[in-house]
């Protein structure tokens, strides 16, 4: 799974998710990357969230929704994407998943669960694209 969140320098905000879907998938799965809010989501006020991982499960959660949703109440990225894994993990603890935030001024973070997860950001003060790596 491919997702991606860029600013552009009007402020809009946009990301997507791109995926190959699940392994042994049976045929006409529908998984979380067509699911607004599940493995993607933005608002222009806000910031956007991607998510990669188990998507038959993460997708119950909505939770690039909820990571929006959180970062709107206040919280900063972190914090609003630790709870939105948290919350997945508190019912399904074997599930392997990750979601990044971002919030409109460019402040970026990630969590993740089952696994080490990482990501990439790129910036116009930046020499090259910087690669995170988040710890469950
Ligand atoms: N979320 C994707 C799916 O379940 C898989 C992935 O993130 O690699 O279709």
């Amino acid at each position: 799974t491919i997702s991606m969140a860029a600013i552009d320098k009007m402020g809009h905000i946009a990301v997507g998710t791109s995926t190959n879907g699940a392994t042994f998938k049976i045929p006409g799965r529908v998984g979380d990357g067509p699911i607004a809010g599940s493995s993607a989501y933005a608002d222009d006020e806000v910031g956007a969230c991607g998510a990669t991982g188990d998507g038959d499960i993460m997708m119950r959660f909505l939770p690039c929704y909820q990571v929006v949703e959180s970062m709107r109440q206040g919280m900063e990225p972190k914090d609003a994407a630790a709870d939105a894994i948290a919350r997945i993990a508190r019912k399904y603890p074997d599930f392997v998943g990750a979601v990044f935030a971002l919030n409109k001024s460019g402040t970026h973070a990630a969590a993740c669960h089952g696994w080490t997860f990482q990501y990439t950001v790129r910036d116009p003060r930046m020499e090259d694209v910087e690669i995170f790596t988040v710890e469950p």
